[in-house]
């Protein structure tokens, strides 16, 4: 008889967005007169930009004609969208070999798979609150996960613990759902950490375009030491509004070497190559000529306006939250707003409050983990005329 993976039976529902869905159903059902305005969801609203658009409709024009149609491409990416990335890269100062990068169908796919190259009996260090993925995928492998708290006093940004045994470390910077990047400073802390104890960090970078502070780091690689220690995972869906198109990357170093219980030396990225290869078909041409269309100059001018007006969004509701003396991050470098809850109410208690209240949806912070409880995550990814009644709304009753 087959046996399912136990593991499973451990995992906690999914219950943070349904939860919140079936909430703002009930409430809408009740009150359906009443406008709700959504800053909950951390998808995009804008459309993608017409450089990307046009690049698609040329890919697929080609797929049209026999002599340049394209059956299976390379697993891990065309050669074109690899020396773009080169190029991006090294405007930030990393220089990366091509068969360094690996382009996939979203960063929260390679979350997930990237674990198939790491042994089970690995300790994983997940910062709290943070992106679930990291977590779930662990508890899928029946790993054992020690959390690193994020709270006010480390501003959301937990730093090395040298008591603490970790192999494998999750960070995610610019955060989510905190907005906290950490500087070069912090991330030199930990490559030095994890250089001392073999570990590797497994650093999300899904939101470092948002970065407009040029001090804070846009890759890990920036950090001396990083290829030793390393997986950088990164996405073009908030970057480029790709969250539908579906295109990401990750970068394995080729330096990037741990052993097997036996002592032999390993390539991570020889492991993540035979790992893809084997179980993935790549990327659609389509997909990636317009992910190539991003990294142009004319793709960047584009996407850097989306981003700009995200950004605005953000400005308005943190100017809004200052006003009231309610504390918060985020907000400047990342999609994603970061409140404390008033009158020290907790993350549930609030989101009623808002919905009731206000008639706003968030995302209640103990949804990312219990280090989040009694904050609120606010996102800018509404429009600019749902974000400006949201804040006046805030204006006058919080
Ligand atoms: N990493 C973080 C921190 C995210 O917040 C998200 C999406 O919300 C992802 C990864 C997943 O991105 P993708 O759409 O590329 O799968």
């Amino acid at each position: 008889m087959a046996r399912v993976n136990e593991n499973f039976a451990v995992l906690e529902d999914s219950y943070l967005f349904s939860q919140v869905a079936h909430k703002v159903a009930d409430f809408s059902a009740a009150h359906p007169e009443k406008k709700i305005i959504r800053l909950g969801i951390g998808d995009v609203t804008l459309p993608l930009a017409p450089v990307v658009v046009t690049a698609m409709q040329k890919a697929a024009a080609e797929m049209g004609v026999k002599e340049t149609f394209r059956g299976y491409g390379p697993e891990q990416g065309y050669d074109f969208l690899h020396e773009a990335l080169v190029k991006y890269y090294a405007g930030f100062g990393v220089t990366l070999e091509s068969s360094e990068i690996f382009i996939s169908d979203g960063a929260k796919s390679d979350c997930g798979n990237i674990t198939d190259i790491f042994d089970d009996a690995n300790v994983i260090l997940v910062p709290d609150p943070v992106y679930p993925v990291y977590l779930d995928t662990n508890i899928m492998r029946g790993r054992k996960i020690v959390f690193m708290e994020g709270s006010p006093e480390n501003g959301f940004l937990p730093m090395p613990d040298p008591t603490v045994k970790a192999d494998i470390i999750y960070l995610c910077s610019p955060n989510n759902p905190t907005g906290a990047a950490y500087s070069k400073a912090q991330l030199k802390e930990w490559v030095t950490y994890a250089c001392q104890n073999g570990a590797v960090i497994l650093y999300d970078a899904a939101y470092e375009a948002f970065i407009e502070d040029e001090t804070l780091p846009r890759s890990i690689f920036q950090i001396e030491g990083a290829k030793e220690c390393a997986i950088e995972l990164c996405s073009l869906s908030k970057t480029a509004g790709f969250t539908g198109t579906r295109c990401g990357y990750t970068v394995v170093p080729l330096r990037l070497m741990r052993k097997t219980k036996n002592g032999k030396e390993m390539s991570l990225n020889k492991m993540w190559l035979r790992r893809q290869t084997t179980k993935f078909n790549g990327v659609p041409y389509i997909v990636q000529r317009a992910a190539e269309a991003v990294f142009t100059p004319e793709g960047q001018r584009q996407c850097r306006e989306n981003l700009a007006y995200y950004k605005e969004n953000a400005r308005l509701i943190g100017a809004a939250l200052q006003e009231k003396g309610i504390t918060y991050y985020g907000g400047t470098n990342s999609p994603y707003i970061w409140m404390q809850c008033p009158r020290q109410m907790k993350s549930w208690e609030f989101f009623d409050f808002l919905l009731e209240e206000l008639n706003i949806v968030g995302t209640p912070g103990s949804g990312f983990g219990s280090s989040g409880e009694g904050w609120f995550r606010l996102t800018a990814f509404a429009g600019r005329k749902a974000t400006e009644e949201a804040v006046e709304r805030f204006r006058k009753l919080l």
